[in-house]
């Protein structure tokens, strides 16, 4: 389950909107993820039942990526703890929950808005921002989940199998260091995921990592310099700064963790190649690529027409296994940490089991063209004013594709 900053439960992170319930008015978390029949209805169907999760469904989010074959939470969830996840117990207990304590946050990524980050709030009200096209979750004020609910967070902890601390960014909300030491206090086999921007970190936030394997820190950084400058709005020399000083502090890599968009389609197969290739990066445990924004839709990949899409996709598959290889044939990152990715594969998976179709439940797909090629210009360029960069100038072949 997913706890966003306004204190809503939802199934997961690609699902926000579909409320199961909100935390001030739950007393026994556990006793929700139980009850609740849309809950039920999932674990149903990933139990293998198909008989009562559909289209019709109030969460349909599996069930639509499965038929279309791409990313899905429930592929990733297996992935990561296996389909046996979904025994008696499972059934019964809450096993990861992502957590997100705030939505105070310093950075104003291009694929966010005022639901995830306290800075995107102000920038929407300046500019009076509105997205009737989306009906995105924008003009949302600053929100924090209570204390007294934090409590009931602690005390499902100690049987998590993984608990995720999201933001907004959550070195801006002390609450979720705290969060972090409660965690490895009572916790005994699960593993804690900290996905920050990476912006905010002091060495001493990290002081619990150096005696556990159990954690694993995630910086989401999409691409180099200028380019992760404009879509994530921090600076990227500090970001790096910081992870050296983590590895140096903790002697533990940071996992730079990369979301695809428009905004960076046309360089992954470099940012990803960077990250082997040079180095500068030795610091980091790895690189990965293994989600897509589908939200807000005029940031996603689709925008573009569908034959160049598929010759990025193509000539990215091929440098990738070339990448894959490399690595394989080199042993790169051995001694890597436990759960990291194991030799840019899943990366790669992502980009050759990539459909054109089918993203965002495909409710996109029929839409024309030219609408969203200019929604996604007009975002660029109020990015662009913003950051005071034009990503054109970085990114020369975006212009081109949305033309
Ligand atoms: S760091 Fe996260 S919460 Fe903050 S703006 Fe970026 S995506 Fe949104």
């Amino acid at each position: 389950m997913v706890l966003t900053p306004q204190g809503n439960f939802a199934p997961c992170c690609v699902t926000p909107d579909v409320i199961v319930g909100n935390i001030s008015e739950v007393d026994d978390i556990n006793e929700l993820y139980r009850e609740s029949p849309v809950l039920k209805e999932i674990r149903g169907y990933f139990k293998g039942d198909q008989s009562g999760y559909n289209e019709e469904s109030k969460c349909k989010s599996c069930y639509v990526a499965d038929k279309a074959n791409v990313w899905s939470t429930r592929r990733c969830w297996e992935d990561f703890a296996g389909a046996e996840t979904w025994d008696d117990k499972g059934q019964n207990e809450l096993k990861h929950l992502e957590l997100t304590t705030s939505n105070i946050c310093n950075a104003t990524c291009s694929t966010c808005f005022s639901f995830y980050s306290s800075s995107w709030s102000m920038l929407e009200k300046k500019h009076d921002i509105q997205d009737p096209e989306e009906g995105l979750y924008i003009q949302y004020p600053i929100q924090k989940i209570a204390d007294a609910d934090i409590e009931k967070i602690k005390k499902i902890i100690p049987d998590l199998q993984c608990l995720q601390l999201k933001g907004g960014e959550p070195f801006a909300d002390i609450r979720n260091v705290r969060l972090m030491e409660h965690f490895l206090e009572t916790n005994e086999h699960g593993m804690l995921n900290i996905l920050s921007n990476g912006s905010l970190v002091k060495p001493e936030m990290f002081e619990p990592l150096k005696d556990t394997g159990r954690i694993v820190v995630s910086f989401s950084v999409d691409g180099l310099g200028d380019l992760y400058e404009w879509i994530r709005s921090t600076d990227f020399k500090k970001v790096n700064e910081n992870a050296k000083k983590m590895y140096e502090y903790t002697g533990r890599k940071v996992d730079f963790c990369s979301t695809l968009s428009l905004h960076n389609f046309f360089r992954a197969a470099e940012w990803m190649e960077e990250l082997v290739y040079n180095p500068e990066y030795e610091h980091i445990a790895g690189g990965s690529i293994l989600h897509e924004v589908a939200y807000p839709y005029k940031a996603c990949t689709r925008v573009i027409d569908e034959s160049l899409h598929n010759d990025v996709v193509q000539e990215t598959v091929e440098r990738l296994t070339k990448l894959r290889d490399y690595c394989k044939a080199e042993n790169v990152r051995e001694g890597r940490e436990k759960y990291y990715m194991p030799f840019y594969q899943d990366t790669l998976d992502l980009f050759a089991n990539m459909s054109y179709k089918g993203v965002a439940g495909g409710k996109h797909d029929d839409e024309p063209k030219d609408k969203w090629k200019e929604a996604a210009h007009n975002h660029i360029k109020f990015i662009d004013l913003v950051r005071k960069k034009d990503l054109y100038d970085i990114i020369p072949e975006l212009r081109t594709a949305l033309q």
